[in-house]
């Protein structure tokens, strides 16, 4: 199969990056991005050694990580006494994984894929909110909200966690998991210069803080996760007042009063985290399939969204080159990739009662479960039987 007209909707972190491995197989690639302009993408993201294997892939790893920061170790302390409970040691990363673990604010990593799909000439279509599909044993039809459309020979839905084409495969809107994120990203003051140097993350019953630098350390990343019964807000990430954060975590340590200190009033938002339950297949009629957060959104604590994402987008690309039809490519796309991202999904979960348990001091002291226990950065998306 050489040469398809391909479409993906949505231009995220999966979208772009299966994109350009796509392109970069010769195919004729159409990504739709429902927003007009390209805007502000958020804080930070973590990029372990199993995602910068498939950037790496498709050429832009050693940019990332120029951009990036590659962390020593993370500290895992306690949330009240501040005491440390756990030194994760990152040394060595890229020689035990081959790949690097990196973070990088959104909108760097962004921009170094958008620059990628460019040169790989991927056609870039902003503006374009899908709204409909239909499929004939041809070609799938794609309609969107300014009356344009366009048809395909076949159709990826990364449009993330809200998806669109995931309603061809299951009607269910994602379900809100109880947990919520505040996220904000604090310019560096002396006080908060030695925890910027020594990224980490604080624990405790149902709440846990997690910190790290970014921009050559220019900014330090911040997310107050906490158990939240319901979300009655409208929309999913909105403003939030920096009292309310004060009041949640006003008995946590003199360190997290330290980081609540260095935010900027009126520059929290605050998330509501969301996921959707695996689906029984990702084939639409041989001709849709899905990716990334609109095929399996988790919960973050794992840390492993986005990486899951990149290692479909490189997956996805390889099956269809080494298939003789559509059907066979989103098969074995699925018989490969359903097993990993329903394990990461429900483990992700796992971790987020593991990390805030009743006993934080406990933490790991017997048989600790972590993304890198997990063995989850030895995934190899290049090399993996597909
Ligand atoms: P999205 O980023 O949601 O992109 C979807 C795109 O589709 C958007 O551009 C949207 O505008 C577009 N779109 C939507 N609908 C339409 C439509 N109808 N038509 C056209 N376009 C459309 N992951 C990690 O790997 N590491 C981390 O450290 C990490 N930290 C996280 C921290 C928090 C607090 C949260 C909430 C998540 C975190 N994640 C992390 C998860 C990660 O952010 C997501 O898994 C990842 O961004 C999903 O990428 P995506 O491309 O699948 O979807």
């Amino acid at each position: 199969m050489k040469g398809l007209r391909i479409g993906v909707v949505g231009a995220g972190i999966a979208g772009l990056t299966t994109a350009i491995a796509l392109a970069k197989h010769g195919h004729e690639v159409i990504l739709f991005e429902s927003t007009p302009v390209w805007g502000d993408v958020g804080a930070g993201i973590t990029l372990a050694p199993n995602a910068m294997r498939g950037l790496d892939h498709i050429g832009v790893g050693h940019r990332v990580t120029s951009q990036g920061i590659e962390p020593l170790s993370q500290d895992i302390s306690h949330w009240q006494s501040g005491d440390l409970i756990l030194s994760v040691d990152r040394r060595g990363t890229s020689i035990k994984y081959g790949a690097n673990y990196v973070y990088i604010h959104r909108a760097d990593l962004h921009e170094i894929l958008r620059d990628e799909a460019k040169a790989s000439k991927v056609i870039l279509k902003l503006d374009h909110h899908l709204v409909n599909i239909s499929c004939s044993d041809t070609e799938v039809s794609v309609d969107f909200k300014s009356g344009q459309s366009d048809h395909l020979d076949l159709l990826i839905g990364a449009d993330g966690l809200k998806s669109e084409v995931r309603k061809l495969f299951a009607p269910a809107a994602p379900h809100f998991t109880g947990h919520i994120a505040y996220r904000a990203l604090a310019p560096v003051t002396p006080e908060i210069q030695a925890l910027l140097d020594q990224p980490g993350m604080h624990i405790g019953p149902g709440k846990m803080v997690v910190r790290y630098p970014l921009r050559h350390g220019s900014l330090l990343n911040l997310v107050f996760f906490a158990r939240q019964t319901g979300w009655a807000e409208d929309g999913w990430a909105i403003e939030a007042d920096i009292k309310e954060l004060k009041v949640l975590f006003d008995d946590w340590c003199d360190d997290v009063q330290c980081l609540l200190r260095a935010i900027v009033p009126g520059t929290v938002y605050k998330w509501a985290i969301n996921a959707h339950k695996p689906l029984a297949t990702w084939n639409y009629k041989n001709r849709v399939t899905l990716i990334g957060d609109a095929a399996h959104a988790m919960t973050p604590f794992l840390g492993q969204g986005a990486a899951t994402g990149i290692e479909d987008a490189i997956m996805l690309a390889r099956a269809i080159d080494d298939s003789k039809t559509l059907k066979e490519a989103i098969d074995r796309y699925q018989e490969a990739r359903f097993e990993r991202t329903s394990f990461v999904q429900a483990e992700s979960n796992a971790n987020a009662d593991r990390l805030q348990g009743e006993e934080t001091e406990l933490y790991g002291f017997d048989n600790l479960r972590n993304e890198e226990t997990l063995g989850l950065f030895a995934y190899d998306c290049v090399s993996e039987p597909v």
